[in-house]
């Protein structure tokens, strides 16, 4: 898979393998969307306030999907610990879809490659 204006092609293939690195790992944020929320909240059955409240933490006026501890790091609230995979991997938020081809990458590819094993140099 290659993106235009991206030095790297995506194999996602690899991910059966790598076992959700990009969910795991140091701290981040994993920005959501209002739109977004409402769509993971009606997924999971509940509100958006009860949503927000248990699942997301609130930056400025930004919200990130909350972090628990995972091996030596974090991972991802949503990060299913048995199957190494997304729990709500159909209903996950643009940041999550669009990885690897983010547009820090373009000027960041030696930190993706570290990270995921799925890209390739073109
Ligand atoms: S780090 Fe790359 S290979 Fe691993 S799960 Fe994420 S996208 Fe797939
Ligand atoms: S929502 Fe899913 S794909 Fe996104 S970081 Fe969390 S576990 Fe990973």
């Amino acid at each position: 898979m290659q993106k235009e204006g991206f030095c790297y092609s995506f194999n996602p293939k690899k991910c059966e393998v790598c076992k959700g690195k990009c969910c795991t790992g140091e701290s981040g944020y994993i920005w959501i969307t209002p739109a977004e929320m409402i769509t993971l909240a009606n997924h999971l059955g509940i509100n958006v306030d009860e949503f927000r409240l248990k699942y997301l933490d609130k930056f400025g006026t930004k919200f990130s999907i909350k972090e628990k501890i995972f091996k030596d790091g974090f991972a991802c609230i949503f990060f299913n610990e048995m199957d190494l995979n997304c729990s709500v991997y159909d209903y996950r938020p643009k940041q999550c879809r669009t990885f690897p081809f983010w547009d820090y990458f373009k000027e960041n590819y030696e930190e993706l490659e570290e990270e995921c094993i799925g890209v390739k140099r073109l």
